[in-house]
């Protein structure tokens, strides 16, 4: 079986079990956890902040940010394509009685100008205070696309000038630290939150880290209680992370390499209309009509082989390469392609 619908199904390896075995513990809502301690100690410096907290998940780490961020009434102005406001599963609204502005761009992507046009003028009290902005890196629904830290500059200046918070979604922020090349520390200029994930690319079966100035993580305690999110020996998660850290980042470059040679592979069929220009570990095919998906389905299936076929929209699936997906599972499936007559 070969199963690409995301990089979050893959499974702790052995060395990872055993470091989460050994973990010194203790209760995390006394704060007695030595290995959080640590993992988020790690984060933060990692990215340059003050201060990281762990999360059981993305989800509730975003949702943390923007109530911190907001009060009910506020705008969140974001990309059209963000997990934020399609993935989870209309908690902004629920959390933090905040609504979206969305902006369109090029695969998940916007610009300065762009959210510069998109604020609104603080004494039109017609419309939402605009508070937060939030972006996501990589972009999900945008193909696993990297944001230029050149543009992190602009934004994060449009954003001093008018007051508006700025919230990085990282749930793939490693793939793009290995595309880029970029000095992590350098984040920690830009953004006041920022959420990674350590259940993705890193391969934990838990796991998520919210990161930021004091300013803000100092409430986050609070929030992440209220959202139930206060939990007890969660060192034996945390020691996965610290694992994660040190030995899963460099070899992402692996699953970029196998996701473009698949993107290859698939780029002459008849049945794609378009591929996204891959750049780190998410293939979205556009095919030439949504009828050709169910003969997919059929085809890929039969071969025990699974993609994402339906998050992404009728005409498009998604192919997320990972830690679990290897060498020879990449040369069958590379063959799979190649046979399909659909
Ligand atoms: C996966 C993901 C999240 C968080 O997901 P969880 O399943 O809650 O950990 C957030 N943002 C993006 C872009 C994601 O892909």
């Amino acid at each position: 079986m070969i199963d690409l619908r995301s990089d979050t199904i893959t499974k702790p390896c052995n060395k990872m079990l055993d470091a989460m075995l050994k973990a010194k513990v203790g209760d995390d809502v006394y704060g007695e956890d030595p290995t959080v301690k640590q993992l988020e100690n790690l984060v933060a410096d990692y990215f340059g902040m003050d201060k990281a907290m762990f999360f059981p998940s993305g989800t509730m780490a975003n949702q943390t940010a923007i109530k911190l961020h907001t009060n009910p009434g506020d705008q969140v102005i974001t990309h059209d394509y963000s997990h934020v406001y399609n993935y989870e599963g209309g908690g902004a609204s629920f959390n933090s009685g905040v609504s979206f502005k969305l902006l369109k761009g090029e695969k998940g992507i916007f610009s300065s100008e762009q959210l510069l046009d998109a604020i609104n003028p603080k004494e039109f009290y017609h419309a939402p205070l605009s508070k937060l902005v939030s972006l996501e890196n990589t972009t999900n629904k945008g193909g696993g696309s990297c944001w230029n830290v050149n543009d992190f500059d602009k934004i994060n200046k449009v954003c001093n000038k008018n007051n508006l918070g700025l919230h990085m979604d990282g749930a793939r922020i490693w793939n793009s630290l290995i595309v880029k090349n970029d000095d992590p520390k350098l984040y920690g200029k830009f953004f006041d939150t920022m959420s990674v994930c350590l259940s993705k690319g890193l391969g934990c079966p838990i796991g998520s880290v919210l990161v930021g100035s004091e300013e803000f993580l100092n409430n986050a305690l609070r929030i992440r209680k209220i959202l139930g999110g206060a939990m007890r020996q969660v060192g034996y998660l945390a020691a996965a992370g610290l694992y994660a850290i040190e030995n899963n980042i460099e070899r992402l470059k692996e699953d970029h390499r196998r996701a473009k040679e698949l993107a290859n592979h698939f780029s002459n069929k008849e049945f794609v209309d378009n591929i996204n220009d891959v750049e780190t570990n998410i293939i979205i095919i556009d095919l030439v009509n949504s009828s050709k998906k169910k003969k997919l389905i059929e085809y890929f299936t039969k071969q025990k082989v699974f993609f994402d076929w339906h998050s992404m929209g009728p005409k498009k699936i998604r192919l997320v390469t990972h830690l679990n997906y290897i060498e020879n599972n990449h040369k069958n499936l590379l063959e799979i392609v190649d046979n399909c007559m659909v």
